[in-house]
């Protein structure tokens, strides 16, 4: 039986069961899929930093459909390891608009093509080095379901 949807973000990222099942995804998906993608290895788990005398995140457990736009919580296809630059660029275009094609999952929805997912992130991050941060055709698609 799966629990039911969250009611904040913010109590959810910080509750102890996503927290050590986030932790285990990245055990087992230890590099940003993203990065991965271009050829690049960037490490997601945690490691100890000397400077903060704690474990810090190399990385994130990312819901592909965001939990707040009915992606599934807890169904592994809507999860992808990420590197926070990685993240942080798919979470700015996502507040401009962005919206991943989904399909219904086991309890919410979750990405229809997680190749096309990479390869968007991946073009996007050629455009924001071209010094311009938005495709004029990829802008809100509006009644996406
Ligand atoms: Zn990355």
């Amino acid at each position: 039986m799966l629990p039911n949807r969250p009611h904040s973000d913010y109590a959810f990222y910080n509750g102890r069961r996503w927290r050590n099942y986030s932790k285990r995804y990245r055990q087992l998906n230890s590099c940003c899929e993203v990065c991965n993608g271009e050829g690049r290895t960037t490490g997601v788990t945690l490691s100890y930093s000397h400077d903060l005398k704690r474990n810090v995140s190399d990385g994130v457990t990312d819901h592909v459909v965001p939990i707040s736009k009915g992606g599934a919580v807890w169904d592994d296809s809507n999860h992808m390891a990420m590197c926070h630059h990685h993240h942080n660029r798919k979470r700015a275009y996502e507040q401009r608009g962005y919206v991943v094609d989904a399909v219904q999952g086991i309890d919410g929805l979750v990405p229809d093509d997680r190749a096309a997912i990479i390869d968007k992130l991946l073009l996007i991050e050629q455009v924001a080095e071209r010094g311009a941060d938005w495709i004029d055709s990829d802008r809100v698609r509006p009644g996406h379901d």
